[in-house]
């Protein structure tokens, strides 16, 4: 089958990066999006270069790198003692992985997109279009836009962790892990002075770590708790009582405190998994990012998989001696291993972090002994990824 249009349900991280590459590969796009606006939580973002690597390669480097910061190292901390455990470094990783390790606010990375899918006359969005009520007809796939009906070739469900199109493959809900984000953003003039600037720090505690680094070229501090709760909210933003996490964290290291005190628009985010065992794809349909691997966040690889996901998608439809299904059927053989091996590997990440105080020296004690450089090796095969073929 000859393929014209490709409709794409979401305009997230996924959703706008997939239409960009389709758009460079020949295709002509049309993004559906639930909401009236795009927009982002204030929250940071970590992107690591397997991700980078193809923001890169569609020309976006230089307007990443001009909100960007390039961190150091990772550096594992206690909640507790506050002193440093181990560091990961990374100032080499350009070099190591062929593109930068790079922290960023989240709504300067759509706003990059953004930008780039409104240069291409190949890509069209639609704003408070809905999809549902998918259908094959003889000629293609028929659904709902909001009120409009629209046919399209293919079909790319980028619409999330509660994914519509997910649930017209018969995909199951979402399941909550029983661990909650907390997340704020401050003036980096306002954190205090014992937070590093140029790298990311993770507090290791007791069911709970935070994660903290600089966005926006180093004006504003990225804090995010997670913390082991069972509470259940559906939206990316929903207000945090900033009283619940200060208490939450009272008692641990001073810079840690008062960092956590320092921060007012807290949200408040119910961490939820989707398998990526269930279904990606049926015919012409067929799903990227959260909507078919939504993540824990502990290796900071859910959007590097959504961008990944995108780059596979694009070179299989690029092959000329496979029909779309086939084309669809692959890009699903390749990417669910890999989706499935990260998603393990931030499970068993979550274990490690979370350890109870009794096991956390052991812990700490075998990772000073690995040392930052071997650590950070064990993570080359998510880091250094490359598209086969
Ligand atoms: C606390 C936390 C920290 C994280 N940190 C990192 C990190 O540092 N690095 C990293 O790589 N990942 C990180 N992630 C994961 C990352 O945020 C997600 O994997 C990524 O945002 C998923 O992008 P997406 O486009 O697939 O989904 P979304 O961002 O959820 O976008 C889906 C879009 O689809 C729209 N939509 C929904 N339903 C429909 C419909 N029926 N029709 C049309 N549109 C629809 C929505 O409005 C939305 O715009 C983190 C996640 C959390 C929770």
């Amino acid at each position: 089958m000859s393929v014209s249009t490709i409709a794409v349900a979401g305009g997230g991280i996924a959703g706008l990066t997939a239409a960009l590459l389709l758009s460079r590969a020949g295709f002509r796009v049309e993004v559906f999006e639930r909401a009236d606006r795009l927009s982002e939580v204030g929250a940071g973002l970590q992107i690591s270069p397997n991700a980078g690597r193809i923001l890169d390669n569609l020309g976006l480097g230089p307007a990443l790198d001009a909100v960007a910061t390039r961190p150091e190292a990772i550096e594992m901390r206690g909640v507790q003692s506050g002193r440093a455990i181990i560091a990961l470094p990374l100032a080499r990783a350009a070099i190591r992985y062929g593109a930068p390790y790079r922290l960023l606010h989240r709504a300067d990375l759509l706003d990059i997109l953004l930008s780039a899918v409104a240069a291409d006359p190949q890509i069209a969005v639609h704003l408070g279009s809905p999809v549902s009520n998918i259908s094959e007809t003889a000629a293609g796939l028929r659904f709902a836009a909001g009120d409009i009906s629209r046919d399209a070739d293919i079909l790319i469900g980028a619409d999330g962790v509660r994914s519509s199109v997910r649930a017209h493959l018969r995909g199951g809900p979402a399941e909550p892990t029983g661990r909650t984000a907390w997340r704020t953003t401050i003036p980096t003039a306002a954190a205090p002075d014992g937070i590093a600037r140029d790298r990311v720090t993770v507090f290791l505690g007791d069911r709970s770590h935070v994660v903290v680094y600089p966005i926006r070229s180093g004006r504003e501090i990225n804090v995010v708790a997670i913390v082991e709760e069972a509470w259940q909210g559906e939206g990316w933003s929903e207000p945090g009582d900033a009283a619940f996490i200060r208490q939450r964290f009272c008692g641990t290291a001073d810079d840690l405190e008062d960092l956590i005190a320092a921060g007012s628009d807290w949200t408040r985010w119910c961490l939820c998994g989707v398998d990526a065992n269930g279904p990606w794809q049926n015919g012409r349909i067929a799903l990227i990012g959260d909507a078919c691997h939504a993540m824990l966040p502990f290796l900071a690889q859910g959007a590097a998989m959504a961008i990944e996901d995108a780059a596979v998608l694009t070179r299989m439809l690029l092959r000329p001696d496979l029909p779309a299904e086939i084309a669809l059927a692959r890009y699903v053989a390749e990417r669910r291993p890999r989706a499935a091996r990260v998603a393990q590997a931030a499970r068993q990440s979550g274990a490690i972090y979370h350890m109870s105080p009794l096991a956390a020296p052991f812990r700490d004690a075998t990772m000073k002994a690995l040392g930052g450089d071997r650590l950070l090796a064990r993570y080359d095969w998510i880091y250094g990824w490359r598209q086969n073929g």
